[in-house]
């Protein structure tokens, strides 16, 4: 396996932890409202590697017409390209922090979202590849 390859199979194996330990953490309930998706309404902005953005692109790319019609981040900056409707049009691409906030107790999904992120961050450091963060608009440019 190349080291590109082995730098995603590492992403997801990161990827399914946090979203085990979601899971497990009867304090993170996701009442699907799609606010935390519209970014300029919730005030949030959403960072990703440019790893985890490439996975965002493979994935939404073939699972929403919306991502594949154009440049994916490219829109509306003030909502994710992905989201349809209130629910999320790529969940299997979808970043950490997608896995990771919780608006039912944003202390407890911010230390998840801290711990695993920091596991991104040594995952680039060992593959050699570019951390690059930055927030999901700007890897569309
Ligand atoms: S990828 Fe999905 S979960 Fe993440 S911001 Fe977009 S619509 Fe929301």
């Amino acid at each position: 396996m190349e080291a590109h390859e082995q730098a995603v199979a590492a992403l997801r194996r990161i990827y399914r932890e946090a979203d085990d330990e979601a899971r497990a953490d009867p304090r993170l309930r996701c009442e699907l409202s799609g606010r935390c998706c519209r970014f300029r309404e919730a005030g949030h902005r959403l960072f990703v590697t440019r790893l985890e953005y490439e996975e965002m692109v493979r994935w939404g790319g073939a699972a929403s017409a919306k991502a594949s019609a154009g440049k994916p981040g490219a829109g509306d900056e003030g909502v994710c390209p992905w989201l349809q409707g209130t629910l999320c049009g790529n969940r299997e691409g979808r970043a950490l922090a997608c896995r990771t906030y919780y608006c039912s107790d944003e202390a407890a999904a911010a230390g998840l979202t801290e711990r695993h992120h920091r596991e991104i961050r040594r995952l680039h450091e060992r593959h050699g590849i570019p951390y690059d963060y930055r927030p999901l608009h700007e890897h569309a440019r």
